[in-house]
């Protein structure tokens, strides 16, 4: 007999976890060992646009994770699983086999991973074996409970905001509680005759066809290393030390002196209301790998922010730096919120449907362009080569290279979306899909189809210097002044840096003349 609690890509933590302390309770209750499954599904893979680094990331993370349990003698039991419409049968058979009397998991809110979990609660109904429960755990309010007058959910941040903070501080509110620490199982389970054979303890090294270069390996390892360890430290690096002004990424941001607070100056939180969108310097929490795969609860963010900055309340207000760093955590609870109430995002539909028939250019030269960092748009390229380097960008390189994308050269938003999943180790269906229809303005609470970013304004306000672009475009990197900003054209004639793609004036235009003859339908 045991208890399985089955983890999944977006919760890979052992620390404030809700499935894991609830199946650990009840495997203590029972007086039965607690077991962990993992399942590894390409086919889940390619339906989600997966990037090798996120496959990559997940499975340095599964290497962390099975040696922390196995300090618990809880054993993790990796399985590879190629067709996704057979796991839940895979895993109710798993469960007969172990003789389980409960499974224990964390929602995933993306309609197949919603129609998973019910197509085994429903075999584990009809054979009356196992009982399966799964509980709120990605959100710290979970959708659902932050509802309108009437019942329904928010589609505008604002007001969802004036209610999510109130829901969170009510004092009956347990939302942001830290959930124990599984107990650890009897020495015994480890060597179990039955779990010995059955159990497969090994995390693969790689998934086929999501290998890594081994130079690109070891440059997004660095940026990037797994364990919840790694995640404390980001978060204390963030919440304890003060940014220097020109480390953009191009270096680990754990190493050498990056975690060692300095009271003489004010931390990154501390700065975050006004310094968050410069590109040019390292000022935001760098967490979103983090957050995106579970390996830090939201939870625990908001905690330690509150912690790090004496408050003993909340507070979400703009004019702080930690309230305006829980509005950004508050806007992935709403973005969240909105796939788990709105299916019709997770497949590929604008929110406003009368979008669907904005008319996209098709130009695969302009696309590639774009993908590259090659369209002549210092900002937008510094952005997108940023994106490749290191497998992350700044909150306003992707709205900048979004927005360029869609408005500019008039792409179809949905390519760029599935561009950034399968590019950047954070991708997660519900923020990705959030900012790109923010961005086409044709999602929640958009950017009105008429307010185009200006690609040359934002490069001046949000890396004035331009050292953000001399960095991430070596051709560019000569340049001195303002001219980095937009070189002109014998300058970058003579570098070897392409001539902008479209004339901006002309192409804001075009974008405005095809969303309002929409609007006039
Ligand atoms: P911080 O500024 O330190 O913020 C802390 C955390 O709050 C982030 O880690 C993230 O979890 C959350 N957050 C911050 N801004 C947003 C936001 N606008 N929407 C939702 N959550 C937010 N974020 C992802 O995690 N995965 C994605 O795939 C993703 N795709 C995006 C695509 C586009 C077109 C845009 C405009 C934004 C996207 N974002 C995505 C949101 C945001 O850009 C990143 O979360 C942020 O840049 C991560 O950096 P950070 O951890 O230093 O953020």
């Amino acid at each position: 007999d045991c208890v399985v609690y089955w983890m999944r890509m977006e919760d890979m933590r052992i620390r404030d976890n809700r499935a894991l302390a609830l199946a650990s309770a009840q495997a203590l209750k029972a007086g039965v060992p607690l077991l962990v499954l993992f399942v590894l599904s390409p086919q889940d893979f390619i339906a989600h646009d997966r990037s090798s680094r996120r496959i990559d990331f997940t499975l340095r993370n599964l290497r962390c994770i099975r040696d922390d349990l196995a300090k618990l003698n809880i054993p993790l039991h990796t399985v590879s699983h190629v067709s996704r419409k057979k796991i839940p049968g895979a895993v109710h058979d798993l469960l007969l086999q172990w003789n389980a009397s409960h499974l224990f998991g964390n929602i995933e809110y993306e309609v197949d991973e919603l129609r998973r979990d019910i197509a085994l609660c429903e075999l584990a109904q009809v054979h009356g074996k196992v009982a399966c429960i799964f509980l709120h755990d990605k959100c710290i309010v979970p959708p659902g409970d932050v509802r309108t007058k009437d019942g329904r959910g928010y589609t505008v941040y604002s007001p969802f905001l004036r209610v999510w903070a109130p829901v969170l501080e009510k004092a009956s509110s347990h939302h942001l509680d830290e959930a124990p620490l599984p107990q650890a199982n009897d020495r015994s389970v480890h060597n179990h005759v039955t779990f010995g054979s059955l159990f497969k303890t090994e995390v693969p090294k790689e998934v086929e066809g999501y290998g890594l270069s081994v130079e690109d390996q070891a440059r997004i390892s660095t940026f990037w290393p797994a364990g919840e360890d790694a995640a404390d430290q980001m978060l204390y690096r963030f919440l304890n030390t003060a940014a220097r002004s020109t480390q953009f990424g191009a270096v680990d941001p754990l190493s050498k002196g990056a975690s060692e607070a300095d009271p003489t100056k004010k931390s990154r939180l501390a700065k975050y209301k006004d310094a968050r969108d410069r590109m040019d310097a390292d000022t935001t929490s760098r967490l979103s790998p983090y957050l995106a795969a579970g390996v830090i609860s939201a939870r625990a963010c908001v905690r330690e922010a509150l912690k790090a900055s004496g408050k003993k309340k909340l507070d979400v207000s703009r004019d702080t730096g930690v309230g305006r760093w829980i509005q950004e955590l508050a806007w992935r609870d709403f973005y969240t919120h909105i796939v788990a109430l709105f299916p019709r995002v997770s497949m590929g539909r604008p929110f406003q449907e009368k979008y669907a028939d904005v008319q996209w250019e098709t130009n695969p030269e302009h696309l590639q362009a774009w993908k590259d960092g090659r369209t002549g748009v210092p900002i937008v390229d510094a952005a997108m080569r940023q994106a490749r380097t290191m497998g992350w960008m700044h909150n306003r390189a992707r709205m900048i290279a979004a927005m360029y994308l869609v408005k500019d050269l008039m792409i179809d938003w949905r390519l760029g979306e599935k561009y950034f999943m399968e590019t950047l180790i954070d991708g997660d269906l519900a923020s990705n899909n959030g900012g790109w229809q923010w961005s086409a303005s044709t999602g929640v609470d958009p950017a009105p189809y008429f307010r185009i970013f200006n690609p040359y304004t934002q490069s001046q306000k949000t890396d004035p210097g331009g050292e953000y672009i001399r960095h991430f475009v070596p051709e560019l990197s000569k340049v001195r002044g303002p001219e980095v900003h937009n070189p002109p054209a014998g300058v970058a004639d003579k570098l070897g840096y392409p001539r902008p793609l479209v004339d901006h004036k002309e192409a804001r235009e075009r974008a405005i003349r095809r969303y309002k003859n929409i609007g006039a339908k």
